[in-house]
């Protein structure tokens, strides 16, 4: 057993708290705002009126928060409020310069620090099957890799400080840019009169397939799980994969890669949030490039 600090307990960090607290950690936890942190105490996390309540004789502590400038703020009241030795896991999605900056801030400290981003979503989230993405060195990687287990089902070391977050960002261009060309191609199939189903047994078993149509595809009927099945209800927001899509192009533009699909993507998603959709699936972009958008 473990004397863990939680940071952050919204949609994501609360049933990630949830599972620490199932694997047998004492899990100490502190939001901003009191709904959250009431509803954690639920599930047997303990809620503290501020962050150095919660990090009080933690020997681990994790942030799940929305941006980088939560992040680096968090990590440095974290860093003058815990001992040199403590680990220190930010699971949020930011971007690399704000995910180096709070290494900085920990080694100066003299604290072992991994940046840790998830795919998986909500739903991985609860069930504890969540992918971890990790950059910081390998002791850092060893120490956090047991608590990483109790909350997900795979995790992958893929580099020094920032490589979780790069990971990450690349992998979520690829889901943005390949959502948009299979709702591209349903679009067009229903133009031409093929049937859902038709279109999804042929490209879901030959080179057309992929996560975006596999998985989640985006019309409702051949995956019954996927959003289209529920009024594109969330799943993943179009407003999370915006985020992502912009901090691709933000890490594109400064490391000089080229990533003019990627820079598509993110202006498509611009306009779909525009419309109003920023809270619906990512997968109902569909209805604005059938032109049908009704948000
Ligand atoms: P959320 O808004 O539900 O939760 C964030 C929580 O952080 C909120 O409860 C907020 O009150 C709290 N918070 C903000 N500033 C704080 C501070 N200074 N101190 C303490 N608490 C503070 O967001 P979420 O959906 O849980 O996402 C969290 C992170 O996970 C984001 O970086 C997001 O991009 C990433 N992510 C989300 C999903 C998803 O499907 N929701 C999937 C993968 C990754």
């Amino acid at each position: 057993m473990t004397q863990i600090a939680f940071i952050g307990l919204g949609n994501m960090g609360g049933p990630m708290a949830a599972n620490l607290v199932k694997a047998g950690h004492q899990v100490a936890g502190f939001d901003l705002s009191e709904a959250v942190l009431k509803a954690t105490a639920e599930i047997g996390v303990k809620p503290c009126g501020t962050l150095s309540e919660a990090v009080q004789s933690a020997q681990c502590v994790i942030t799940m928060l929305p941006k980088g400038a939560h992040v680096l703020s968090v990590w440095r009241d974290l860093v003058a409020a815990v001992p040199a030795g403590t680990l220190l896991i930010d699971c949020s999605t930011v971007d690399i310069d704000s995910a180096r900056g709070a290494h900085d801030l920990a080694e100066q400290a003299g604290c072992l620090s991994l940046d840790a981003p998830v795919s998986g979503g909500t739903g991985g989230a609860s069930a504890g099957t969540l992918t971890f993405m990790a950059g910081g060195i390998e002791a850092a990687f060893a120490a956090a890799e047991p608590f990483l287990a109790s909350m997900g089902a795979r995790i992958v070391h893929c580099g020094g400080a920032g490589a979780g977050q790069a990971a990450k960002i690349c992998n979520n261009m690829i889901l943005g840019i390949s959502m948009i060309g299979v709702c591209e191609a349903f679009a067009l199939g229903e133009k031409l009169g093929l049937s859902h189903q038709a279109l999804f047994d042929v490209a879901s078993t030959s080179s057309g397939q992929c996560w975006s149509i596999n998985t989640y595809c985006p019309v409702p009927g051949p995956v019954p799980t996927s959003p289209a099945n529920n009024g594109y209800k969330p799943g993943f927001a179009a407003a999370l994969m915006l985020k992502d899509l912009l901090l691709a192009q933000e890490a594109a533009l400064a490391s000089g890669a080229s990533t003019p699909l990627g820079a598509e993507a993110a202006q498509l998603y611009g306009l779909f949030e525009k419309q109003g959709n920023a809270g619906r699936d990512f997968s109902a972009i569909i209805e604005m490039l059938r032109g049908t958008s009704v948000s």
